[in-house]
């Protein structure tokens, strides 16, 4: 598509790949969409779900007006009624009464905003959001590794690698245009190589030189193994070792009784399959190693990215082109969420929970009440309002009665909270229909901001339309809110920019390059033109990699090698399947969007339950019928697929049909709520349920 002048640059607001888009609104309120040919993300590329974009901006189901018990209200009633019933359970309570629960799909300028309100000025760590399902056990990595949570390299270096190894990753279906970054990469250099490590034989198999089909969480061991592997081969990088990191003989130590026979035990793969994977590691300089749910939505996920990370450490593949561990996102803007303080335990600027950061937080916000300790994960976050402890709940622009582990028990607790706000697009969410007050949320096209994708690289969201009714900008609700609260000063921001130059300046604030991430060269940028840029910048560079001196973020600058061991293999009971919950290709979280495009259902009309043909037959349960699965949790309906893809003893069900779309139950209802203790992200892959033909009941 050629530019015209009301073209609009702006950014998809599905995955973390942060594709660049060029909207053109028509003279009949159409949209067409098209990949910014100039964007460094995709260079003009869209996959399936950001070329339909245009199919999903009708306005049913769209909230449009402020809500108080159902009933239609005036902005004004609507924000005295959130404020003063904020104020007075803290008030009654204390800070930790109340809380926020928010989502990747905010722009930074919303979540810098509700991160401020809650940790700068309502004294309490309890806003946390649905990236912690996403990518925090990869934070939690990076932290222990490099003492910041840092992605080291980029996309580019995915093109530039001779093996990627993709672990726990569908890359074709969930990260599509980088997927066709690398297909097109590896026709144009065909000696590169491609190893898959996932239990399924997914649609990334096809393309792949080797898959491994590893049994659930024998990720560490297989990567443990690997590191003895190539300290007995020699093979590692004996001077960055030594001048870079501290405690690769610990994490050896671990590691040495992990030969190949027992990695093979552990992990169900051949010796020979191994072997091979091994080599090809020890003999391949340039090698990215790309992670995502697979690894990080486990109660190990934490360790499994360590052990991924220790292996570059050893060989010195960090930080340079076409070499490091790269974690990959789910959500537009999971990063900007983790730069700005949206995890519960993080402060804005990427900063921890220490008494020097909360005094400077202090200072920069001149507030005094900062929160001095971490809040509750999203988990523990529920859990805490199921037993009364949280009182006062805001939930922006996500739908945890659905996506939450455990689902029915957080559908419980919201209709047991005492005061419940949803700010949300979407009037009819199984969430939103649960609140006491909902407000309209302005939506993808009306919105206003930036976001930051899987490479560190921010890029500006901007509106083509105008907002529904009465629908206003995330940003907005929560200055309004906070004003009435008592802290105009603080919130007198008059635009999105204005809160992003606050953004940058906070990170460049009595930061004299020792920390990670830093935007004090965008400090006075013109916000309007903003183009693509990679943190940190500083003075005016963008950062395409990191760790390119061989320096880290921890005290002594050295990298830390984490001795992960290997936990038990995750084996069903008897009679029983391990559940994989993930995406199919066109539809999106849970579908508020997606579900608006016919094109995009075409591929996949209905929820399924993949089966592998020996587990079919012995539970009786045929190709294209209904199969039920439950557990103690819950259970649903769904047809069943048998395919050799799904390996023996597991059965994989997408994650986006919901009570809306389909009335035969929600899969995370069945999934526990076990999360991985470094992290606090739920192991939303390894649930155990029994499988049965649906008519046996
Ligand atoms: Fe959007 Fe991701 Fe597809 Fe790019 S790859 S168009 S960001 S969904």
């Amino acid at each position: 598509m050629s530019k015209s002048s009301s073209t609009i640059r702006t950014t998809c607001p599905y995955c973390g790949v942060g594709c660049g888009v060029l909207a053109t609104p028509q003279p009949d309120g159409s949209v067409i969409i098209a990949g910014d040919p100039e964007h460094p993300a995709n260079f003009g590329r869209l996959c399936s779900k950001g070329s339909a974009l245009g199919e999903t901006l009708s306005l049913d189901g769209r909230l449009l007006y402020p809500e108080i018990g159902g009933e239609r209200a005036s902005w004004e009633r609507a924000l005295d009624l959130v404020a003063k019933t904020f104020a007075e359970t803290i008030a009654e309570h204390g800070p930790d009464s109340v809380a926020i629960y928010g989502s990747g799909q905010l722009l930074t300028e919303d979540y810098y905003v509700a991160n401020k309100l809650m940790k700068g000025f309502i004294g309490s760590g309890n806003i946390d959001t649905n990236s912690r399902l996403c990518m925090a056990s990869s934070v939690a990595g990076h932290k222990r590794a490099f003492g910041s949570d840092t992605v080291p390299g980029n996309y580019e270096d995915l093109e530039l690698a001779d093996l990627i190894i993709l672990v726990g990753s569908n890359l074709s279906w969930c990260h599509p245009v980088l997927y066709q970054r690398i297909i097109k990469a590896k026709a144009e250099r065909p000696g590169m190589r491609i190893v898959l490590i996932d239990p399924r034989r997914t649609t990334t198999a096809d393309q792949a030189d080797l898959h491994l089909a590893i049994k659930p969480d024998g990720d560490t061991a297989l990567f443990v193994g690997l590191l003895k592997s190539l300290a007995e081969r020699n093979a590692v990088d004996a001077e960055f070792i030594a001048e870079s990191t501290n405690g690769f003989g610990a994490a050896l130590d671990v590691a040495r009784s992990w030969n190949l026979e027992r990695v093979a035990e552990a992990t169900g793969l051949s010796v020979r399959d191994i072997a091979v994977f091994y080599d090809w590691f020890a003999e391949t300089t340039r090698t990215v190693t790309v992670y995502s749910q697979g690894v990080n939505q486990s109660a190990t996920g934490t360790d499994k990215v360590n052990a991924i990370v220790n292996v570059h450490l050893a060989t010195g593949r960090i930080g340079m082109p076409g070499m490091g561990p790269f974690s990959v996102t789910g959500q537009p803007n999971a990063m900007g969420g983790r730069e700005v303080g949206g995890l519960a335990n993080m402060l804005a600027a990427h900063m921890d929970f220490e008494p020097a950061n909360i005094d400077r937080l202090r200072r920069f916000w001149r507030s005094e009440r900062v929160a001095q300790k971490p809040g509750l994960k999203a988990v523990e976050l529920f859990e805490a309002i199921a037993q009364g402890k949280v009182k006062a709940l805001w939930i922006m622009a996500t739908n945890p009665v659905d996506s939450m582990p455990e689902a029915d028990k957080v559908r419980a607790a919201i209709r047991a909270c005492q005061f419940v706000v949803v700010s949300d697009m979407n009037a009819a969410t199984d969430t939103a229909v649960e609140a006491h007050v909902r407000l309209p949320a302005a939506g993808w096209g009306e919105k206003n901001g930036t976001v930051t994708n899987s490479e560190r690289r921010i890029s500006r969201q901007r509106p083509f339309l105008a907002a529904p009714g009465e629908a206003k900008p995330d940003w907005w609700i929560v200055t309004q809110v906070a004003r009435r609260m008592g802290h105009t000063a603080a919130f007198a921001y008059e635009r999105p920019a204005d809160i992003f130059a606050e953004h940058a300046a906070l990170s460049g604030f009595e930061n004299e390059g020792n920390r990670d991430f830093d935007l004090s060269g965008l400090m006075h940028a013109e916000y309007d033109g903003l183009q693509p840029v990679q943190w940190p910048v500083r003075a005016v560079r963008s950062t395409a990699r990191m760790f390119t001196d061989g320096r880290f973020f921890t005290p002594d600058s050295r990298a830390r090698f984490v001795a992960v061991a290997p936990p038990p293999p995750l084996t069903p009971p008897p009679g029983m399947l391990v559940l994989n919950t993930g995406r199919v290709r066109d539809h999106w979280h849970t579908m508020t969007r997606t579900g608006k495009a016919a094109r995009l259902s075409a591929h996949m009309a209905e929820p399924f339950a993949e089966l592998h043909p020996d587990d079919a037959i012995e539970k009786s349960i045929r190709h294209a019928s209904l199969v039920r699965l439950e557990n103690r949790h819950g259970s649903v309906l769904v047809r069943a697929l048998v395919t050799e893809r799904q390996q023996k003893g597991s059965v994989f069900v997408p994650m986006h049909w919901t009570d809306r779309f389909s009335a035969q139950g929600r899969i995370d209802a069945l999934v526990g709520g076990q999360t991985d203790p470094q992290s606090g992200q739920p192991a939303l892959k390894s649930a155990m349920v029994v499988a049965g033909p649906a008519l046996a009941r």
